[in-house]
């Protein structure tokens, strides 16, 4: 409806729809005063506020452009959006006002169509995410807790593929929760002090094993010079870098993958470049468009026994954007690619990521060739030690230490006797303790890979492991004197060791029989004494009675709900009024913790139970003096 007023703001001439308004079809309109031109089924509150701006249009000579909803009696709200222009002659001279009134209901109506469609998109993806975690996590904890029981090599071989299965279909269910929180702009960030050894070696942790099975070597190249406590959401940090690097493993058939952070520092913040570079397939010119649009996979012929979805990279690039980062790539098919996520962070503590406490006295021996030894010799230039390599084959080596005098290469300015040795597997046992009585006052550390350790148990020396983390050999290098005789490092890249507890007694409410018997049997592993309840009211009536150091209570129950239970418990003067609540919950859409805290609990656990977090809880509410350190082994680090 486009409607022309005069100076007086009388109506001149207007568009055929305008009659939607006026319903004045054969009457002369012309020179009707604005407030009188509508018929009398409008909203006259709305005349008075049309007239008064274009009123106000005239004065000013300003067009006014907004959006508005016309009451007409009998029929159905009418939205728009309205243009009030001044009409201005070749001189300038205002002359009257044009009104244009665009009828946008369908475009409204559309609109809260969509928003629907949104809101039950996400209300469906929530229920199914809760439905599919329930029986996952029993088939998952079922599976972990047959593992831990007498089999046959086939049996654990399918154990294995189950538990791999499992895991998998976790991460898929995931990937479509975070896509679809991500398509509805809900994506909240937590922003917390963390630590960047303790994020990198959890990271390596999740790749080091599948990248060792596939044969390919991982590298780390990271500056340690990085301030070693940033501020920022670590975990979706580690969601990022974790996609990149599994995608590496996946496409890479052979070679290598180097993952290198570096950091520049800018005021309180540094600016870090992590990025991750393979030698796989590499992505065509033409396909590089495509990698970061939802479900998009590209090079299927080459990548047809790869699995995926085609959102991770897709979810990586918002997520990066949402931290105030972005990801680039570059790629030569057939050859290599380069993902780096670069990414500010703010800085919590400046003290370096890995020093020498005393760098000029240090003189370390790599021992044994190859590019784990390389990498390693990087590493100690970047910390400014002095070191020298010797024997780069098996062979030579033997060749060397079988010399009645063994010539090791002298060391440093000035050359001072070896502080340190660190050795790979092609050195054999016999070469080492003929070393070990030459080099008397030396530490030694072998260098070994996580499939191997795990075989080889009772070794007297260090153990690093690969890929080799510059916080782990700073530490090792920063341990001077005789050697112990204890494995006196054991490093955080692989799974945390169970603690045991005594004397603990905990209380778990599940209405579903077989999470309860998992949760039941996972914390026997901990040595935890188990009560169980399958109800609310069970549970109420229990903890009336009994005091226990934990309560693990479900969520959502038919008879008392979980948060109910916690009200009752919180708000009565019964045994357990203090006790920490840890929520099991399948619901981990939105952000389940303020809301669980909120209601009294003090934790919360998601389905299914992922062993490290359910470690974690145990550390951090139960009373320290209940821990057992198993024998012989030291402090963990981390
Ligand atoms: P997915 O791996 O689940 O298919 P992503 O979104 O992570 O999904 O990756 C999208 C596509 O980008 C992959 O299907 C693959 O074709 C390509 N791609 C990602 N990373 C690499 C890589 N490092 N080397 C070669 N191709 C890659």
């Amino acid at each position: 409806m486009i409607f022309l007023f005069n100076e007086d703001l009388e109506y001149i001439i207007g568009s055929r729809a305008c009659n939607r308004l006026t319903r004045q079809k054969h009457v002369d309109l012309s020179h009707r005063p604005l407030p009188l031109l509508f018929c009398k089924e409008v909203d006259g509150l709305w005349v008075e506020k049309i007239s008064r701006f274009n009123a106000e249009v005239l004065r000013t000579r300003e067009a006014v452009r907004f959006h508005d909803t016309i009451l007409i009696e009998g029929e159905p709200l009418l939205h728009a959006h309205i243009t009030i222009s001044p009409m201005l002659d070749d001189s300038g001279q205002c002359q009257g006002t044009i009104m244009a009134v665009n009828d946008v209901s369908e475009l409204v109506a559309a609109q809260r169509r969509a928003e629907e469609a949104a809101k039950s998109k996400s209300a469906f993806l929530a229920n199914m995410s809760h439905e599919i975690r329930t029986p996952m996590n029993a088939i998952k904890g079922l599976s972990e807790l047959l593992a831990l029981t007498p089999l046959n090599l086939t049996q654990r071989n399918y154990v294995k593929n189950i538990v791999g299965s499992a895991n998998s279909l976790i991460g898929i269910i995931n990937d479509v929760l975070d896509f679809s929180k991500i398509d509805a702009n809900r994506i909240e960030l937590l922003p917390a002090p963390y630590s960047l050894h303790k994020l990198i070696a959890e990271i390596c942790g999740v790749i080091a094993l599948r990248a060792e099975e596939k044969g390919l070597a991982l590298f780390l190249d990271i500056d340690p010079a990085i301030p070693a406590r940033l501020i920022g959401d670590d975990a979706r940090v580690k969601q990022v870098l974790v996609n990149m690097l599994s995608n590496a493993v996946k496409y890479t058939p052979a070679g290598s993958i180097t993952f290198r952070i570096q950091g520049t520092r800018r005021d309180t913040f540094v600016d870090l470049d992590m990025s991750v570079e393979d030698t796989g397939v590499g992505i065509k010119d033409e396909d590089q468009h495509k990698l970061f649009s939802a479900f998009s996979r590209v090079d299927l012929l080459t990548n047809k026994r790869i699995q995926g979805t085609g959102l991770g990279l897709a979810i990586s690039k918002a997520l990066a954007e949402a931290m105030g980062g972005r990801i680039s790539f570059a790629s030569d098919y057939g050859k290599d690619s380069t993902f780096t996520l670069h990414l500010p962070q703010e800085v919590e503590d400046p003290a370096p990521l890995a020093s020498l406490e005393e760098p000029e006295r240090v003189r370390v021996l790599l021992l044994g060739g190859g590019a784990r030894m390389q990498n390693a010799a990087r590493m100690l230039e970047d910390l400014g030690a002095a070191y020298a390599t010797f024997g780069e084959s098996a062979i030579d080596l033997a060749r060397l230490l079988g010399r009645a005098a063994i010539d090791l290469p002298p060391c440093g300015d000035p050359p001072l006797p070896y502080t340190h040795c660190v050795y790979t597997d092609a050195v054999g046992e016999r070469e080492m303790s003929r070393l070990r009585t030459i080099l008397e006052d030396c530490r030694f550390a072998a260098l070994r890979s996580i499939i191997n350790s795990m075989e080889e148990p009772g070794r007297r020396d260090t153990v690093l492991f690969n890929p080799l983390l510059v916080t782990e050999l700073t530490k090792f290098l920063n341990r001077s004197g005789r050697r112990t005789s204890a494995r006196s490092i054991a490093s955080d890249t692989t799974v945390a060791p169970r603690p045991q507890f005594r004397d603990v007694s905990a209380l778990v409410v599940d209405d579903n029989r077989i999470n309860l018997m998992v949760c039941e049997k996972m914390l026997h592993l901990y040595g935890v004494a188990v009560t169980t309840a399958s109800g609310g009211r069970e549970a109420l009536a229990l903890a009336c009675e009994n005091k226990y150091d934990i309560l693990f209570v479900d969520h959502m129950m038919p008879d008392i709900d979980g948060i109910e239970v916690t009200e009752d418990i919180r708000s009565h003067d019964g045994p357990n009024k203090r006790t920490p609540i840890v929520a099991l919950t399948a619901n981990v859409v939105n952000d389940m913790r303020s809301f669980y805290l909120q209601a009294g609990m003090d934790d919360f656990v998601g389905k299914p139970i992922d062993r490290n977090e359910l470690t974690r809880v145990l550390k951090q509410w139960l009373p320290p003096e209940k821990i057992v350190q198993p024998m012989g082994t030291q402090k963990q680090i981390g």
